[in-house]
């Protein structure tokens, strides 16, 4: 039964190797008449022509034209083992010959839905005992909201409604997702966020902590929680949301001080924590879950991405007992849900991928092996005349192109933005075969958690060969 799509695979993959086989150009005039593409400027577009990937084997990809890039950023921070996963494949075709669909309304459920949140709870921190399923990160923030007022009202206090979130926040896309969020090109945009949302300053050492010690730092940026609190009201506020490390808003790794004082201030005034680790679970970190490396204890976890490794959309909420009991004890019906929630075939892959993370042991390399490799191969670039500051944590790292370099980092001279000097190396990174993300000046990535040493060394090389070329451009 699986002969089709293996043929199917043959016939791509050696399509994929004679790029004569793609009319590049007609693909991208398609493309600019039909397809509007998220968080673009698709006139801009149109004019330049997207490139056409086609085809992708453990931490490379291809273009339609036969080249071969490496894609630093696993797709959207999501693709956790790589491409070309055939048993991910395989699991996926047999769930679609034998239930390629079936809801859980209605007090129905399915095999693979059962399996995996029982798998979630597993590995997950012990206050996670349920999983509401979404299919998407933003679907699962959504969730959140509607969880968190939903267990206010249902103690009584229906006052307690606002959810504190941060600038610079990134958590989806829809309207309570970009509302969460704190993107100010998105608020801008339809009139967000939405009522009882209110924004924090991010921890940001590079930007905000000049004088301050990191650890000081990370204190003082956390007392911006208690501050807010207390201007809202503690008797209106709901919910914390955060992401343990920002990836969206350009990796900003906090200081080790900053979540432990976040804890303690939720703790202090029965805020629920909501630790958004869309991008920061299963694996990235180091650990199944990044609340465990920062010494958290949430009240709900988002996920999405890396569950699947993104090659079928699902997302969700690992929800804590202490919510969970609630809703559950006194709620009755949860009103709220997806067609897709727990999505037989979504669950067989996280299921297969699951596995895999377990199998080769990725969690555990990426904490004790490639993680720290990682570290201190990509500290190596801080030499370039171009990096300002670099660091990196598990398998997401970032550094700051700055214009010249001064003996304490706040001190060093930025690009003026309208160079976008971060766009120029971004383009140059992708003209030579590799895929870096620029946030501003920020150069950042999260690839893949199957690369290996050797590969760190290409990927450290290839970035440093891009830096020179952006280096000579701007100079
Ligand atoms: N939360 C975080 C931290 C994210 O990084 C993202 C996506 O990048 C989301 C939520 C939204 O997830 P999705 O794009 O699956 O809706």
């Amino acid at each position: 039964p699986l002969a089709p799509s293996a043929a199917l695979v043959a016939s791509v993959k050696s399509a994929a190797a004679r790029p004569e086989l793609f009319d590049t150009a007609a693909i991208q005039q398609m493309d600019t008449a039909h397809y509007m593409h998220p968080f673009t400027d698709t006139k801009a577009l149109g004019e330049q022509g997207a490139r056409v990937m086609v085809r992708g084997e453990g931490i490379y990809v291809w273009d339609s034209q036969g080249k071969k890039v490496l894609d630093g950023m696993s797709g959207l921070w999501c693709v956790n083992v790589g491409y070309g996963r055939t048993s991910i494949s395989e699991a996926v075709y047999r769930q679609m010959e034998t239930l390629p669909f079936y809801n859980s309304f209605f007090n129905t459920t399915n095999l693979p839905a059962v399996q995996l949140a029982t798998k979630l709870c597993e590995i997950s921190p012990p206050q996670f005992k349920h999983v509401f399923f979404t299919g998407s990160g933003s679907e699962g923030n959504d969730t959140n909201l509607r969880m968190v007022r939903r267990y206010w009202d249902l103690l009584g206090y229906k006052e307690r409604h606002t959810i504190i979130s941060r600038h610079n926040a990134y958590h989806g896309s829809t309207v309570a997702g970009a509302s969460l969020g704190g993107m100010s090109g998105m608020h801008e945009q339809g009139g967000l966020p939405i009522p009882g949302i209110v924004h924090i300053g991010q921890p940001n050492y590079l930007e905000s902590g000049r004088g301050m010690t990191e650890q000081e730092f990370g204190i003082k940026a956390a007392s911006w929680l208690e501050e807010k609190i207390l201007e809202v009201g503690p008797e209106k506020v709901a919910a914390f949301i955060g992401e343990p490390v920002q990836g969206a808003g350009g990796v900003i790794i906090p200081p080790a001080s900053y979540w432990p004082e976040i804890q303690r201030i939720c703790d202090k005034y029965g805020v629920l924590l909501i630790a958004d680790e869309v991008i920061c679970g299963f694996g990235r970190l180091g650990k199944w879950f990044a609340s465990e490396l920062f010494g958290i204890k949430p009240d709900l976890i988002t996920f999405a991405k890396g569950v699947t490794s993104g090659y079928v959309p699902l997302g969700g909420v690992l929800v804590g007992d202490r919510v969970a009991d609630v809703l559950i004890e006194k709620g009755g019906d949860f009103n709220h849900g997806f067609t897709y929630s727990g999505h037989p075939v979504a669950c067989a892959a996280a299921l297969e991928n699951i596995r895999i993370i377990e199998e080769e042991k990725l969690v555990e390399r990426v904490a004790n092996d490639t993680g720290p490799y990682l570290k201190q191969r990509f500290a190596t670039l801080a030499d370039h005349p171009l990096v300002g500051f670099a660091d990196s944590c598990g398998f997401v790292a970032g550094l700051n192109l700055v214009r010249s370099k001064a003996a304490v980092v706040h001190d060093n001279v930025e690009f003026d933005p309208a160079l976008a000097v971060g766009m120029i190396c971004r383009g140059y990174m992708f003209n030579n075969g590799m895929i870096m993300r620029a946030v501003g000046d920020r150069m950042i990535i999260a690839p893949p958690l199957v690369m290996t040493r050797a590969q760190i060394d290409e990927m450290v090389a290839l970035i440093r060969h891009c830096l020179d070329l952006t280096y000579a451009d701007v100079k």
